[in-house]
């Protein structure tokens, strides 16, 4: 059943992404709002867009593929979950509008979603696929994600030479939750970035050559005053998720 107040949530996040971006310092503005929708039946998706959005997020490769084909075609996917190599065949294959994977923490994935771009290319609605490198920024054992520092750039540098099917369009990362004691995550996401960009001489306009994504439903706001260009919000836009089913 969707929840009537969908619509209106994620009038609400749009809008306060909008003031959020307008109060920080660098100059570039837009934010884009991926309504992140794990967990959440198909209706509901198709509520947030007949309002308008067309941006989703999901994070598990199974659930994608059963909601893409049930929903129009004019929906960008953010793939924002873990991805295990062996699934990115059937993930880029049963997502023709498959826009961003914002999770590649490896070698071998990038290689496997080159691959599977190259195969799919008929299908596909856009020829590249974007990707961003994940970056563990908080070091948690739990997290998936590139450890900072040269392996991030290490990662970046393969998929610009090796893999001509991806993109590289950013990095994103997980922050800890308890945002306000830990707002280092993102500051240290936005050093990355200018580490990735540096060396691999993408210039000094390290907003404009790589976007930062980070910020969930409960920073969003804080990421986007520390530079975020990409939110991921779930639970603010569609309540509280259930795991239990
Ligand atoms: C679930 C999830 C989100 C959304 O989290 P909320 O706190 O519900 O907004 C964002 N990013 C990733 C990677 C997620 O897995």
């Amino acid at each position: 059943m969707a929840t009537p107040s969908t619509a209106k949530n994620v009038a609400d996040v749009l809008s306060r992404i909008t003031v959020a971006s307008s109060q920080r310092a660098s100059t570039s503005a837009a934010t884009r709002l991926v309504a992140v929708s794990k967990t959440k039946p198909v209706e509901q998706l198709r509520e947030v867009y007949d309002a308008g959005h067309k941006i989703f997020g999901e994070n598990y490769v199974q659930e994608i593929l059963e909601k893409a084909p049930k929903l129009p075609n004019d929906i960008s996917w953010h793939f924002v979950g873990h991805i295990q190599s062996n699934k990115a065949k059937a993930l880029v294959q049963g997502v023709p509008n498959l826009k961003v994977v914002e999770t590649v923490d490896s070698k071998k994935l990038a290689d496997k979603l080159n691959v599977a771009v190259e195969q799919c290319k008929a299908l596909r609605e856009e020829r590249l696929l974007d990707v961003m490198v994940q970056v563990n920024t908080s070091g948690e054992e739990s997290k998936y994600g590139v450890a900072p520092g040269e392996n991030v750039v290490d990662l970046a540098k393969h998929i610009r030479d090796n893999c001509k099917e991806l993109k590289l369009i950013g990095l994103m990362t997980i922050g800890m939750p308890d945002y306000t004691s830990k707002p280092e995550n993102f500051d240290r996401l936005k050093e990355e970035r200018k580490r990735v960009c540096d060396a691999l001489g993408l210039g000094e306009d390290y907003e404009r050559a790589l976007e930062l994504s980070m910020g969930m439903s409960g920073d969003f706001e804080n990421a986007i005053a520390m530079g975020s260009t990409n939110v991921r919000v779930g639970s603010t836009i569609f309540g509280a998720r259930d795991y239990s089913k």
